[in-house]
């Protein structure tokens, strides 16, 4: 049985906490949610439950402010974000308290996400004049013709998250968006809303115009139509069924949307991969957030000759994660979030096990914990009648196979339709670069799990097939909350064939121009030299 955390409870409920149901845009005054911790049960705050004319309100808020937004100067929009950045590093601590307390997730965990919004803001405000500056492009006739770029924000950028990684998944799509001089709607899960709404309180203390991030509570299923309606773009990140829906409706619309989706991800130990280190980083891949991260790991591949040592040091490592509901720093898995994800985990595992599969650890709920934990789990034996063999468990739960060369574990890790992380360990990072590009995965990640990928903030992030539409980080983050605008300017002469020459040689000359317009210097003397 894993260890537990001597203090099961013991985080502080802020009376702040409830003032931030303030934030919300609502028409008129509507019914509250309750939001209740999944460590306890206690209240934390209360939430409205808002509706569709709420929305229709939020989007006209954040349009006007949007116009205004945009017309600032980007180094007033990049002072925002710089001082937004300061408030937050000072209200670590009490952040830490609200993320553990609303979600359940060890203070390791919360720091996580806490230090991602940190990297990600101070990322995008340095980053933004960079990539959103104005620039010259080859134009389409030399000399004639001056061809310029300029980056146009969309106007509102619906944002709608999930409740496991409630600050980051809000703060890593709504500061680019801001930053491009969008107004923005978010609308967080309704389990974690008070997370999303601290932030949206520091980002105004930093200076954030009053109306321009609105934020909606409630029900997806009846706000995600009113916003993809009020929205110029929008960045969903959840499950792929919804991403699925929200999609449509943004192609209903001919708007562009972003979809961070589902995974079912791969990790790779590879026959000279360094064991110990391996173990580690796979067990922090499958179990940081109790399990519930898009980009960790629930199926690891082993190279045959390293699998029995391999799965009895990452099994005894698994069975020594502590749990426990405590927000002190020895805690490493906290609980699931609901009763749903719980029962789901259930499901899946003891539909596995009751098909042959074995658990070399874990496969329990620990009522004595609390309502809500269920332990580090890890199965062998698992065949493709099992439903987590394909499907997302979203949980504490990880699959062992042994594979007998480098293709078949490569094959195996591609044969799903999910995308979106993946893992090698290997002694040689050459081995592990070739086997990383044949990886149907948007991130790769060599000797680490998912935070050597997910942390290179300058570098996309999203996945292949159902895992998602688009990228998150990097300039892809940023330039897709924009409109690029191309501006000519012609001089001279117009496109088109000139008074003073025939057609024919005009349709001459320029299929002689148009075909080497593009060709390079290196191009030409190659061709002219006839190699
Ligand atoms: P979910 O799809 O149920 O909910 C996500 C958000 O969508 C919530 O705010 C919800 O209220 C809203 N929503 C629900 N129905 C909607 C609708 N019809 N229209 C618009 N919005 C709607 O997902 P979840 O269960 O909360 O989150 C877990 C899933 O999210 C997992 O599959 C996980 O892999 C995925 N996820 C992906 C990433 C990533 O970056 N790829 C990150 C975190 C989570």
């Amino acid at each position: 049985m894993p260890p537990t955390s001597p203090e099961p409870a013991d985080y502080r409920v802020n009376p702040a906490w409830h003032d931030l149901s303030g934030l919300v845009t609502t028409a008129a005054e509507r019914p509250e949610r309750v939001i209740a911790s999944p460590i306890d049960g206690a209240e934390l705050g209360r939430a409205p439950i808002c509706r569709p004319q709420d929305v229709e309100l939020a989007g006209r808020r954040a349009r006007a402010a949007g116009r205004r937004w945009a017309a600032e100067p980007l180094s007033r929009r990049r002072g925002v974000i710089e001082r937004f950045k300061d408030l937050l590093a000072a209200e670590r601590d009490d952040m830490l308290d609200l993320i553990h307390a609303e979600n359940g997730k060890s203070r390791t965990d919360a720091l996580e996400e806490f230090l991602d919004v940190l990297l990600t803001a101070g990322y995008y405000a340095a980053k933004a004049p960079k990539v959103l500056r104005r620039h010259r492009r080859r134009a389409a006739l030399p000399l004639l013709t001056s061809t310029y770029v300029h980056y146009v924000a969309k106007g509102v950028v619906g944002v709608i998250t999930p409740w496991n990684y409630p600050l980051t998944l809000a703060a890593a799509d709504a500061v680019p968006a801001l930053l491009a001089g969008n107004g923005v709607i978010l609308k967080p899960d309704s389990q974690t809303p008070l997370t999303a709404l601290r932030l949206v309180e520091l980002l105004r203390q930093a200076g954030l115009p009053e109306d321009l991030m609105q934020v909606v509570t409630g029900p997806g299923g009846q706000l995600g139509r009113p916003i993809i309606d009020a929205s110029d773009y929008v960045m969903f990140t959840g499950s792929t069924a919804t991403g699925r829906t929200v999609a449509a409706h943004c192609g209903e619309r001919l708007i562009g949307c972003g979809a961070e989706l589902g995974g079912k991800n791969a990790l790779i130990v590879m026959s000279d991969a360094p064991l110990g280190r391996a173990v580690a980083g796979a067990v922090q891949a499958c179990f940081a957030n109790s399990g519930q991260l898009c980009i960790s790991v629930e199926r690891i591949y082993v190279a045959r000759p390293l699998f029995e040592a391999f799965a009895s040091a990452f099994a005894d490592r698994a069975a020594g994660l502590v749990l426990g509901g405590g927000g002190g720093w020895e805690v490493d898995m906290g609980p699931l979030i609901s009763q749903g994800q719980l029962d789901k985990v259930v499901e899946h595992v003891d539909d596995a096990v009751s098909k042959g599969a074995t658990v070399l650890t874990g496969g329990r709920r620990r009522p004595d914990l609390g309502e809500l934990f269920y332990e580090p789990t890890v199965l062998t034996g698992v065949t493709d009648a099992m439903t987590l063999a394909r499907e997302e468990t979203f949980g504490p739960v990880v699959a062992l196979y042994p594979v007998d060369s480098e293709d078949q574990a490569v094959a195996l890790a591609n044969d799903s339709e999910y995308g979106l992380n993946a893992s090698v360990w290997t002694s040689s990072p050459t081995r592990g670069r070739a086997v990383a590009e044949r990886l149907r995965a948007g991130t790769v990640n060599i000797n680490e799990g998912y935070a050597a990928a997910y942390g290179s903030t300058d570098a996309p992030m999203g996945g292949f097939g159902i895992s998602g539409l688009g990228r998150r980080h990097g300039a892809e983050g940023l330039i897709k909350y924009t409109e690029p605008q191309t501006v000519a300017l012609q001089r001279l002469a117009l496109i088109g064939p000139p008074a003073w020459a025939t057609r024919p040689a005009y349709a001459e000359a320029m299929t002689v121009g148009s075909k080497w317009l593009h060709v390079t210097a290196g191009e030409l003397v190659r061709k002219v030299a006839g190699r």
